[in-house]
Formats: structure tokens, C-alpha cells, sequence
């Protein structure tokens, strides 16, 4: 776990700027929602805290470390994607093990880690199937179970249940807050899907085009919104 602190970051494509002057301060453990339409910039702030992207300006703190030029590897954080591509010819456990494998962690701490997050994540009798082999919600899970075992100080996702249908999603909005409510690991959670922001979020960070427009708890957008946009962005049905 750990705090992570986000100064004037900026983001600029060519002349053109999408991230304009971002600051937000999440605390240690605390589950944030970065909320916003399609094109906001959602996914290139957590990129850029994911250290996919480089920040144009501004910096990235996390705990007491200032990790802005540093590469993703460096950065202690685990990204959950949109897209969890599992590698088709591995198993469930070679998926989850991959990271360490590379990390060159021996070959019983591996298996120690992974077992221990398919535990939590309810994979134990799912370890040796192929991803083909799987339901849409257990690949989820495994995606979820990559991050884990790297045992991060951030867990970043972009949204991760936009692939599944509507009533997996609201299952495992509520597995992935069980999660973070066993483990404690701060994340950073981005979706377009103001119910989702609503229901899972400890702080929620309202974006529209590359501005913050509000941070707030869910009730507090709700009860009093900044302006319009949000007023209508969360009243609105998703
Ligand atoms: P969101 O995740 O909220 O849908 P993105 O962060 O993907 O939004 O995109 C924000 C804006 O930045 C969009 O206008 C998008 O077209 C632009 N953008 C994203 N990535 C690039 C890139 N690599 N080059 C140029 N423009 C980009
Ligand atoms: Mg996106």
C-alpha cells in the first residue's frame, strides 16, 4: 500500500493537449474511481501513472517516491486492462507465474504467490486449465490474479469489466471490492460507468476533457454536484 500523489500532470499528443493540469491526492489503501465519457483521458492518466506513457509536465508520486521518469517496471504497480489477453498456450497457474518468471523469482516462491492468489481469487481447482477452457468471469479473474501475485503498492485498472455482460459486471464489481477489501492495496479504477463509479468507489474523480470537474465521495456528487456536467453525468442512467 501506498499513497499516491498526482501534481499538474499534463499530457500533450503533438500540439495537442488531452491532460490538462491534473491534481489529485489518493491516500494509502483508499479506492479511487477516475470517472468520465469516452475520450476524457482517462486511460492516458493511469497510463501515465502506470509509466506507459510519459507525463509532458508535472509528477508522480508514489509513497515517498517521485516515479515520473521512472519505467513501469520500477514503479511497483500492477496494471488490470481492458483487454485482459491471457496467453493462450499457457495454463492458469504459467499466466499468473509469468510476471515472476521474468522477475526471475525462483520457482517455489512462484508457486507460493500463485497459489495464495488463486486462493483469494477462487481459482484453486482452475489452475492447469487453458484460457479457452474458462468462463468470461474466471479469465477476469486470472487477469486480476497476474496483478496479485506481484503484490504491488497500486493496483491500476482500466475498465476491466467492459468485455462481460451486465450481470457479471455487477458481480465482480463486487469481488474486485472484496478484494480490495481483504487485501487493502490503494487502486486506481477507471470506467465510463457512472454506477459503477457510484457503487465502488471510496473517492470518485469526475473527468471531462483532460479537466477534473469534481473529487468527491459518491454521495457528495450526488447530494451536491459541482456544476452541470456532473449533475448530469451521475444523474444520468448508464
Ligand atoms: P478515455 O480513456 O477517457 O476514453 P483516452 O485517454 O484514451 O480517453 O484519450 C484521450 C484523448 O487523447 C482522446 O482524444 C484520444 O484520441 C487522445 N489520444 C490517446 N492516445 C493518443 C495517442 N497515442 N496519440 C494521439 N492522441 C491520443
Ligand atoms: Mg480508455
Amino acid at each position: 500500500m501506498a499513497p499516491v500523489n498526482i501534481q499538474n500532470v499534463q499530457k500533450r499528443f503533438g500540439s495537442v493537449n488531452v491532460i490538462h493540469g491534473i491534481d489529485i491526492d489518493i491516500g494509502d489503501g483508499e479506492f479511487v474511481v477516475l470517472v468520465g465519457p469516452s475520450g476524457c483521458g482517462k486511460s492516458t492518466l493511469l497510463r501515465m501513472i502506470a509509466g506507459l506513457e510519459e507525463v509532458s509536465d508535472g509528477e508522480i508520486h508514489i509513497g515517498s517516491r517521485e516515479v515520473s521518469n521512472l519505467p513501469a517496471r520500477d514503479r511497483d504497480i500492477a496494471m488490470v486492462f481492458q483487454n485482459y489477453a491471457l496467453y493462450p498456450h499457457m495454463t492458469v497457474k504459467e499466466n499468473m507465474g509469468f510476471a515472476l518468471k521474468l522477475k526471475k523469482v525462483s520457482a517455489n516462491e512462484t508457486a507460493e504467490k500463485v497459489n495464495k492468489a488463486a486462493a483469494i481469487l477462487g481459482l484453486d481447482k482452475l489452475l492447469d486449465r487453458f484460457p479457452r477452457q474458462l468462463s468470461g468471469g474466471q479469465r477476469q479473474r486470472v487477469a486480476m490474479g497476474r496483478a496479485l501475485v506481484r503484490d504491488p503498492q497500486v493496483f491500476l485498472f482500466d475498465e476491466p469489466l467492459s468485455n462481460l455482460d451486465a450481470k457479471l459486471r455487477v458481480q465482480m464489481r463486487g469481488e474486485i471490492k472484496a478484494l480490495h477489501q481483504r487485501i487493502g492495496t490503494t487502486t486506481i479504477y477507471v470506467t465510463h460507468d457512472q454506477v459503477e463509479a457510484m457503487t465502488m468507489a471510496d473517492k470518485i474523480v469526475v473527468l471531462h476533457d483532460g479537466v477534473i470537474e469534481q473529487i468527491g465521495a459518491p454521495l457528495e456528487l450526488y447530494d451536491r454536484p459541482a456544476n452541470l456536467f456532473v449533475a448530469g453525468f451521475i444523474g444520468s442512467p448508464a
